[in-house]
This record gives structure tokens, C-alpha cells and sequence, in this order.
């Protein structure tokens, strides 16, 4: 787009410094013009154009004034309709993109997978030293997954790459959103399933590999209650748990038919909850993919257009750890 900016404003930039010649239909006219520190003023009848040009420099021209009113400024030249739509479309498609974020904040409320150990941060200094300037610090502690986390290959798979092992490169791209939360209202075991692969791709074209694909089940909403969000009463026994997820079909299908990245998810587990065996888990990290958990926000991404960044601490060996996902969002579904 710079580009395209840099061209426009050469454009404005000739059109004001250009010549401009006064035209019949500015007649009858006054125009004033500069020579040197003199201003000088013509008055023009009909047929005496070409004489008054001679006269001056059309870029000193002052205005030119008809029945009383400035008809044309140099500055007036600026004006010029075509290179003022141009202007304007460049500007449209430089408009920054809209950022959201999708990560929940760690703290003693992040919900973790059953029997897995919670965020715990504490402070070890906070307050002024005997020095004269403020310090503070601390530490802190948590399972690998828990709040919103990347879920490496080896998770799930002995071959699979750990959380440092993962390109840079493949944890940023384009992702697009499959919307499930109205049938997971109805149904809170809901599985994503081929068919509404299907449906999304005749309405928004087909996933293209490489694209991290997100699943909105609308369970953000119950985001930090445990017993809502894990969808039991008894939030630390993994067997009781009800959420919707991915089914091993569509995981198959994602994976191995259109080549995505990775995938994402607003619940704990890309699983539903009522899995016993976490083939979703298993089929994507088989394929060396990796996946994303308890994302926030998803409500706020389109179903196409939106760049991700999940950016996970980078723990050697890890199977897993927290993400800073962020969604830049194009403000204008066209560019150049
Ligand atoms: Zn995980």
C-alpha cells in the first residue's frame, strides 16, 4: 500500500505545481497573479484568454475570481476529483487492522484441566527500597495446560515436536472461524462434523492449507466458572465433564484434506468432553500439527480474513504452555 500512497501524492504533487492554463469558462474573470514581491490583477473579458495568459506564470496566479467569488486557487488544484477518489482509496486500504485479543489473563481464577496444578503467582518484592526506587517482582507457577495454551505435538504424540520445536513461522497466518454455538446451545456434547465443514466451505470457499482453522462452540461465555465452563459439578473429575469439540472425522478431515496448520478451540479440550480416548488430539498431533485451547473472544473474528498470532512461552521440551493469540482484523474486506 505504500506504494500505492506514494504514487497518489507524485500525482497531487504535479497537479499542483502544474501549469495551469485559464480556461474560456472562467471568463468573464479577475485574475491575480505574483511577479516577484508585485501583485498584479487582470480582468478578463470573452476572447481575451490567450492575451491575459501571456501575461503571467499560471503557477503565481493568486485566484481568479467570477461574479465576485474565487473561482480557482492554486491550492484549488489540489481538488482534482479522480486523484481525491484515489487518495481516498489508498487511505481506506492503509487503515490499520482492528487487534483483538484472544487470551484469557492468568491468574488464581484460570481454569486448568482436572487434577492439573493451577496459576499461582506471589509477589517476592513490591515498594520502595531503602535506595529511593520502586521494585517489584515475583514468581510464578502452573501445569502446562491451562488458560488460554498451546498444546505441542508431543502432547499426544511420542514423535511430535515439543513447544520450542514449533516453527515461528507456522504459529502465524490466516485462520478462519467455523461458528457451531447455535447447535451446542441445543446440545452441549455437540462434535463438529464433515457436513459442517461443508456447509461453511458453500458459503465461504475452502479452507486453504495452512490456515489455522477456530472453533467457536460459544462456550467462551461460561469463561471462568469451572462448572459451567467444564460443564460439571464435579469440575476436577475429567469423566464428568460435557463441552462440545472437534469429532475425529472432521480432525481427519481438516488435517489431512485441506493441510491446515493447527486448530483452536473456546473450551478446555479440542476433544469434546465426554471423549475417553482424545482422538481429536491424537489425529492433529500425529500430523506433527499443533492446537489451541480455552481461546477467548472468538465471537470477535470473522469467519474469514483475520491473521493470528499464538505465540507460545517458548519451554524447552514442553508439551504445552500458555499463548499470547492475538487476531489483527483487515478493516476493509477489499485491497489492491
Ligand atoms: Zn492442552
Amino acid at each position: 500500500m505504500m506504494v500505492y500512497r506514494f504514487l497518489v501524492s507524485i500525482l497531487i504533487l504535479l497537479n499542483i505545481s502544474r501549469p495551469r492554463p485559464i480556461h474560456g469558462r472562467d471568463e468573464p474573470a479577475i485574475i491575480s497573479w505574483r511577479e516577484g514581491s508585485k501583485k498584479h490583477a487582470l480582468s478578463l473579458s470573452e476572447g481575451s484568454v490567450q492575451q491575459g495568459r501571456s501575461h503571467f506564470d499560471a503557477r503565481s496566479v493568486l485566484s481568479v475570481r467570477k461574479h465576485g467569488k474565487i473561482a480557482r486557487t492554486p491550492l484549488a488544484a489540489f481538488f482534482n476529483i479522480p486523484i481525491l477518489i484515489l487518495w481516498l482509496l489508498t487511505s481506506c486500504t492503509t487503515a490499520p487492522p482492528r487487534i483483538v485479543d484472544l487470551t484469557y489473563p492468568f491468574d488464581e481464577q484460570t481454569v486448568y484441566w482436572p487434577k492439573n496444578k493451577h496459576f499461582h503467582r506471589q509477589d517476592t518484592a513490591r515498594g520502595m527500597t531503602t535506595n529511593g526506587y520502586w521494585y517489584a517482582s515475583g514468581t510464578f507457577s502452573a501445569s502446562e495446560h491451562g488458560g488460554t495454551h498451546l498444546d505441542a505435538p508431543v502432547h499426544f504424540s511420542s514423535s511430535g515436536m515439543s513447544l520450542d520445536e514449533i516453527s515461528v513461522k507456522s504459529l502465524l497466518g490466516p485462520a478462519i472461524v467455523l461458528d457451531i454455538h447455535e447447535a451446542c446451545q441445543e446440545n452441549a456434547d455437540y462434535e463438529l462434523t464433515v457436513q459442517d465443514i461443508h456447509n461453511w466451505e458453500q458459503q465461504y470457499g475452502l479452507i486453504e492449507r495452512n490456515d489455522l482453522v477456530l472453533l467457536r462452540t460459544g462456550w467462551g461465555a461460561y469463561w471462568p466458572d469451572p462448572q459451567q465452563y467444564l460443564g460439571s459439578t464435579t469440575p476436577d473429575n475429567s469423566l464428568t465433564l460435557h463441552f462440545p469439540g472437534f469429532s475425529a472425522e472432521a480432525m481427519t478431515f481438516l488435517v489431512h484434506e485441506r493441510q491446515i496448520r493447527g486448530v483452536g478451540i473456546d473450551t478446555a479440550s479440542m476433544d469434546p468432553g465426554q471423549s475417553k480416548d482424545f482422538q481429536a488430539h491424537q489425529i492433529l498431533t500425529k500430523a506433527n500439527r499443533y492446537g489451541i485451547e480455552n481461546v477467548a473472544y472468538l465471537d470477535q473474528v470473522p469467519p474469514r480474513g483475520a491473521t493470528v498470532y499464538a505465540l507460545p512461552i517458548k519451554i524447552k521440551g514442553g508439551t504445552g504452555g500458555p499463548v499470547r493469540m492475538i487476531a489483527l482484523i483487515p478493516q476493509q474486506p477489499w485491497t489492491f
